[in-house]
C-alpha cells in the first residue's frame, strides 16, 4: 500500500530554503523559507498568495533558476540536488515553466514554427520530417491553428502567445509544468481559454500542473490541492474543496474575503476582512508569527512561531488558533 501510494507521488519539495542578499544593505532576504510541497501524476496543484511572498522564487528553485540554500527537491523518487550536474539537468528536462509573460519569453525574430522548432531541436532531435511532424502535433496539443505558424509574436494576440510558448515547454515531453501566473498578463476572456487548456493537457497527457497565482479565486476550479503562501512559509494547504470552503488559516481567509461574491444580494450583505498594508520585507519578516503584524486575530501568543497543524488528513494549517479564528458567516 505505502509502495502505491508513493508511487503516485512525482514532485516532493522538502523543507526548502532560497535565500538572496539585499544588493544595497548585504541582509539575507529569506524568499523561500522551509516550505514542503507535494505534487502527484496527473494532478493540478495551486501555490497563491500576494505578490512578494516568494511563489516565483520556490518555481524558479524547482526548475533550477536559483540555488537553494537547503532542502530537497525530489522528482518521482530522485533528489535532484544530489545528482550530478549533467543528471540534474536531464531529470529537470521532466520540468518545464511557463512565465507570466510570454512576449518576453519569445524571440521577436522567431515565427512560431521556428520557435516550437528550436525547442525541439535542443531537446535533441535531428531527422528534419520528425521535427516537422512534432511541430504539427504540438501545435495541435495548444490548440494553434497551423496557419498561424510563419506569424511573429507582435502579430500574435496574448493568449496566441501564451499557447506557444506552452508549445516550446511541452517539446521535452514534461510530466510537470510549472506555470507562473500564466494568465495574468491575458484578458478576463482569454484567461478561461488559457485554463481549459492546461485542464486537456492534465487530461490527455496526464501531466502534473503548479498552478501559480496571486489570485485565490483563478486556481480553485482547476485545483485539486492549494497552498497558500505568505512571506517564505506556507500557511495553509489541503484540497481546495476543503481549504475554500473552510479556510482555517486568517490570513487564507482575509484573501478569499476580498473575492467578491458572484451573488450581488450576498456580495452586499456579506462581511469583509480588509488585509491592510503590505506585505512586510522579507528580510526583516515579523518575529513568531509573520502574519501577526497584519492579523485580525493576532493576540500576545502570535510572538511566538506557530505550530502546523494537521487538521485532517489532507489540511494542515500554520496558526496558533487554527480555526478557532472563524469568521462568522451570514
Ligand atoms: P512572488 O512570486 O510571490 O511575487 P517572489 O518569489 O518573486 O514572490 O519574491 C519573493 C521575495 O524575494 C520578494 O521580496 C522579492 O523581492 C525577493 N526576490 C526574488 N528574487 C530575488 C533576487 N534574485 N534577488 C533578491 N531578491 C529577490
Ligand atoms: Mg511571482
Amino acid at each position: 500500500l505505502f509502495r502505491k501510494i508513493m508511487s503516485n507521488r512525482i514532485l516532493d519539495v522538502v523543507d526548502l530554503k532560497t535565500y538572496f542578499q539585499d544588493e544595497s544593505t548585504g541582509g539575507i532576504i529569506k524568499a523561500c523559507d522551509g516550505v514542503n510541497l507535494q505534487m502527484n501524476e496527473g494532478e493540478i496543484v495551486g501555490l497563491v498568495g500576494e505578490s512578494g511572498c516568494g511563489k516565483s522564487t520556490i518555481g524558479r528553485t524547482i526548475i533550477g533558476l536559483e540555488p537553494p540554500f537547503s532542502g530537497k527537491i525530489i522528482y518521482k523518487g530522485t533528489d535532484i540536488l544530489l545528482e550530478s550536474r549533467s543528471n540534474r539537468s536531464k531529470v529537470r528536462r521532466n520540468i518545464q515553466y511557463i512565465f507570466q509573460d510570454p512576449y518576453a519569453a519569445l524571440s521577436p525574430r522567431q515565427t512560431v514554427w521556428m520557435s516550437i522548432e528550436e525547442a525541439i531541436i535542443i531537446n535533441g532531435e535531428k531527422n528534419k520530417k520528425a521535427i516537422e511532424s512534432r511541430v504539427k502535433e504540438l501545435l495541435i496539443s495548444v490548440g494553434l491553428d497551423h496557419y498561424i505558424s510563419d506569424s511573429y509574436p507582435r502579430e500574435l494576440s496574448g493568449g496566441q502567445r501564451q499557447r506557444v510558448c506552452i508549445a516550446r515547454a511541452l517539446a521535452t515531453n514534461p510530466k510537470v509544468l510549472i506555470c507562473d501566473e500564466p494568465a495574468s498578463s491575458l484578458d478576463v476572456s482569454i484567461r478561461a481559454q488559457i485554463m481549459n487548456l492546461f485542464l486537456k493537457l492534465r487530461d490527455d497527457l496526464g501531466m502534473s500542473l503548479l498552478l501559480i497565482s496571486h489570485d485565490l479565486s483563478s486556481v480553485r476550479q482547476a485545483a485539486k490541492t492549494v497552498y497558500v503562501m505568505y512571506l517564505g512559509k506556507i500557511v495553509e494547504s489541503g484540497f481546495s474543496e476543503n481549504v475554500y470552503a473552510n479556510p482555517l488559516n486568517p490570513y487564507t481567509q482575509s484573501l478569499l474575503s476580498a473575492v467578491p461574491d458572484k451573488n450581488p444580494n450576498v456580495e452586499r450583505s456579506r462581511k469583509k476582512i480588509l488585509l491592510s498594508g503590505d506585505v512586510p520585507s522579507p528580510m526583516n519578516p515579523p518575529s513568531g508569527c509573520r502574519f501577526r503584524t497584519r492579523c485580525f486575530a493576532a493576540k500576545e501568543i502570535c510572538q511566538e512561531v506557530p505550530p502546523l497543524q494537521q487538521i485532517t488528513a489532507d489540511h494542515n494549517v500554520l496558526c496558533h488558533f487554527a480555526g478557532a479564528t472563524h469568521i462568522e458567516k451570514n
